[in-house]
């Protein structure tokens, strides 16, 4: 509640007496001034009193106010005799201005002596009275008309007063409901104020847990910085570290540039002084090869086998060479008993001794590896673009095959001359690739029977079949011969090489159903044409290498009586002789440089006739039985070998007996 407010009703509470005061001196100049309550109230006073206190509101109590009328006392008896006088003086006072109503007053008693009644013949005692009663009543309305001017005033005040409170009172409730609206208004934007406060309290809570992470996120970062710094500083010192050496390397860089430039002059100088002993090499190679025979002739001798008669001890001989029991063996000695021939005692005459020398002689122990050995120096004049013919001559069972092909199953030691060759020319096509030579092999196996030619290579229906080839030349004009139907099979390893070997004999191996023991009548040869190109210096040289097992060269017995299938066996045999015979013609032509080379005169020579004579090489292994009853076929396997290695093909040869 306001000051003012309180203010009002706490003198409320105090004039309550002096409204009571008021009504009991009623004013006729008050009466008019007041309002429309203080009009009631004169009215119905009783009513009035209960809600009195709001029409007195407007009464200023804070001024000060008159004498309050005093009423003397009065005891019982005396308020009758006043009240009696009153009623009297009223009558008396009639003629005169009517005195403002007051309430009746106790006559105020004579000092010191009490009135006594004054005897009815006392008139002038009695007027005396009335006198002196007129004479109080007049001051005493002089007092009480004093009293009621001051009343007036008062009211005047009060009324101009409770105006000025009631505009006041107005104005502040004005202010009041201003204020209670503004209340409200601020009541309103309290709670927004509040609402906006939560709201901030809750962004700021979260906005404290960020900070709290931003800081601890700040604390993470701060020790991160400070390992960084100290690894850029390990970083920088190394940096420093590294340039230095960095400018020690480019100095040095720019020292090896100068050597690299002289080393790659040097390079080129020594690329062509190798070029230069390669063709060097070769051309003593091939001049080696041909001072040692560009016919050479080795002879093996196979082991006896299991289950076969032991020969006699002086049956087979391998003298030493000029050097000693150190140099490998070139001769050989095979003793002859003859039955026929006797001394003229009678005892039978000594074993004839028949003495043979060739380029190599190989007794029976003699491993594969070793045979090789001697003719890798063969394989490396293919790859120099020489052609090379390598040919198994002998009896069916001297060793032919075994020595071509290998010995039976897969152990490695046992393998024959064409893998190894094959290997050999592998391995040195990809050494002499640094020299910038690249080479490229190409493989074909046939087998010459009864002068028709028969693809080993043939898969699917011609199988085993292997229908008839034709030699022809690969163009019109062409030195070079090709067999037609037969398959031409590009080969880079040794694998590729076992595979076509293993189909080979497959293809036997079905023939031998058909035809009994073909293979050994019939002649296997596998040829892989080599070809090398130099592209830097635009060489290229080609050479087939000739891998040839021939037929069994075993002589039909004259004495055996010809059946029908002897009779077959008389004609393959006639075939094989004949071209084994045209071999060794041919062979004699090229040595004695005849005009006419008869190649034609055989399926064989014809194929190979590109391989023989001119700068070709060629090998021929004599293979022997060393049993006794082999003796004849061995005596004339090395007979037809002799005459094979005396002959010269090419240059003159030097150490050729
Ligand atoms: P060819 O081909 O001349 O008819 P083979 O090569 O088939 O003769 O040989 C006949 C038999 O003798 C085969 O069983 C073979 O394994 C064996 N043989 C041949 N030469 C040797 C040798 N040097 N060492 C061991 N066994 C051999
Ligand atoms: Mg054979």
């Amino acid at each position: 509640m306001p000051v003012e407010a309180r203010r009002v009703k706490g003198n409320l509470e105090l004039k309550t007496p002096l409204v009571k005061a008021s009504s009991r001196l009623p004013l006729p100049g008050s009466r008019l001034k007041r309002g429309p309550d203080q009009m009631e109230d004169a009215l119905e006073p009783a009513k009035k009193r209960t809600r009195g206190l709001g029409a007195v509101t407007k009464v200023n109590i804070t001024r000060p106010r008159g004498p309050p009328l005093r009423t003397a006392p009065q005891t019982h008896g005396q308020t009758a005799v006043y009240n009696s006088c009153v009623t009297c003086n009223s009558l008396v006072l009639r003629n005169q201005k009517p005195a403002p109503a007051a309430p009746a007053a106790p006559a105020p008693k004579p000092a010191g002596k009490k009135p006594g009644k004054r005897p009815a013949w006392d008139l002038k005692g009695q007027l005396y009275d009335l006198n002196e009663e007129l004479k109080r009543y007049r001051e005493k309305n002089q007092a009480l008309d004093r009293d009621n001017q001051q009343l007036q005033e008062q009211l005047k005040e009060a009324q101009q007063q409770a105006k000025t409170l009631g505009t006041e009172c107005s104005t502040l409730e004005e202010e009041l409901t201003r204020v209670r609206t503004q209340a409200e208004q601020g009541q309103q934007e309290l709670g927004h104020l509040r609402a906006h406060v939560s709201e901030i309290e809750e962004q700021l809570s979260t906005k404290e847990e960020l900070l709290q992470e931003l800081q601890k996120e700040q604390l993470e970062l701060q020790e991160e910085r400070r390992a960084l710094a100290t690894r850029l500083e390990e970083q920088e010192r190394r940096q420093q570290a590294l340039e230095a050496a960095l400018s020690s390397s480019q100095a040095e860089v720019v020292c090896l540039r100068q050597e690299t430039a002289s080393q790659a002059t040097l390079l080129a100088e020594r690329g062509d002084q190798l070029h230069g002993l390669e063709m060097e090499r070769r051309r003593l190679h091939n001049q080696l090869q041909e001072l040692k025979g560009n016919i050479r002739v080795f002879c093996r001798v196979r082991p006896v086998l299991a289950g076969e008669p032991v020969p006699s001890s002086g049956f087979l001989l391998f003298p030493p060479g000029p050097a000693g029991p150190s140099d490998p063996p070139t001769c050989l000695s095979l003793s002859r008993s003859d039955d026929r021939r006797a001394t003229l005692s009678g005892a039978p005459a000594p074993p004839t001794r028949h003495d043979f020398s060739f380029d190599r002689v190989f007794p029976p122990g003699s491993r594969q590896d070793e045979v090789f050995e001697e003719i890798s120096m063969l394989v490396q004049s293919a790859l120099d673009g020489y052609p090379v013919c390598i040919f198994a001559y002998g009896q069916t069972g001297s060793g032919k095959t075994f020595t071509m092909e290998g010995g039976p199953g897969e152990d490695p030691q046992l393998e024959g001359l064409i893998p190894r060759a094959l290997r050999h020319l592998f391995s040195v096509a990809q050494e002499m690739n640094g020299q910038g030579w690249t080479y490229s092999f190409v493989a074909s196996y046939v087998e010459i029977y009864n002068e028709t030619v028969r693809d080993l290579l043939a898969t699917g229906t011609r199988k085993g079949q292997g229908g008839e080839c034709e030699i022809r030349r690969a163009g019109p004009g062409s030195e070079e011969l090709t067999v037609t139907n037969a398959r031409y099979v590009p080969v880079s390893c040794e694998k590729e090489v076992e595979a076509l070997l293993h189909l080979a004999r497959q293809n036997r191996a079905v023939a031998r159903t058909a035809q009994n023991e073909r293979s050994s009548r019939s002649h296997s040869v596998f040829q892989l044409q080599i070809s090398g190109e130099h592209a830097a210096r635009g060489l290229q040289c080609g050479a087939p290498l000739n891998l040839v097992d021939l037929a069994g060269s075993e002589r039909l017995d004259p004495g055996l009586a010809l059946g029908p299938g002897e009779r077959d066996r008389l004609r393959e045999t006639q075939a094989i002789n004949s071209s084994l015979s045209t071999l060794g013609l041919v062979i004699m032509a090229l040595s004695n440089k005849e005009s006419h080379v008869p190649y034609r005169n055989s399926k064989l020579t014809y194929l190979l006739q590109n391989s023989l004579g001119g700068s070709a090489k060629m090998l021929m292994f004599v293979n022997i039985s060393p049993l006794e009853e082999n003796v004849s076929e061995s005596l004339n396997s090395l007979r037809f070998a002799s005459k094979v290695n005396q002959c010269v093909i090419g240059t003159a040869r030097a150490n050729k007996k």
